[in-house]
């Protein structure tokens, strides 16, 4: 990333942070050490769309262009649920999404953590309740994570990571060894 990239980058987060906090400060460098600290310098994520408009998708895509470079914190998104830490979930859970959902967050080794993106998991979207969505999420999976928005920004996303990673660090529920 260049430096006027990490300067605008920065400044944009910075807004993001004060619109949301007032106070908080992204620090480039404290996503990429937590991510050392306690997952040993890597996190996988196995996405799973399950009945979204794409919004969402189109945000995450984002995460992997040279702005934003996600892979210079060592947050991965990885094809097979085997190799995956965290299940993150965009849409409402169709009907049809249930059962493939369910399967791949089963076949993600144990310790696993869910995280969504987006309103429609979390709530179940604009057509919660129709014949065709299971939705929301929680009724089947516990979520360590909601990222609100629709869609949440590429910043938002990632502050969502930094706050995930915070609450697993704080959280002594599980031992990564570190
Ligand atoms: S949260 Fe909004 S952008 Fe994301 S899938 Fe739902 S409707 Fe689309």
């Amino acid at each position: 990333m260049s430096f006027l990239s990490k300067l605008l980058f920065k400044s944009k987060a910075q807004d993001i942070v004060d619109d949301k906090s007032g106070s908080a400060l992204i620090k480039e460098d404290e996503l990429k050490r937590s991510v050392d600290e306690v997952l040993g310098r890597s996190l996988f994520v196995r996405l799973v769309d399950s009945g979204s408009c794409n919004a969402c998708e189109n945000e995450l895509a984002a995460l992997s262009n040279p702005y934003y470079d996600l892979e210079r914190f060592g947050i991965k998104f990885v094809a097979s649920p085997k190799h995956a830490d965290v299940l993150m979930i965009t849409g409402c859970v169709t009907r049809n999404m249930l059962n493939p959902l369910l399967k791949t967050y089963e076949n993600i080794p144990s310790p696993k953590f869910v995280i969504t993106v987006g309103d429609c998991p979390e709530t179940g979207g604009p057509f919660k309740d129709s014949y065709s969505v299971c939705g929301p999420v929680s009724k089947y999976l516990t979520v360590a994570m909601h990222i609100k928005g629709c869609p949440p920004e590429p910043e938002a996303i990632i502050l969502g990571f930094l706050k995930f990673m915070d609450m697993i660090k704080i959280s002594h529920k599980v031992s990564f060894g570190s």
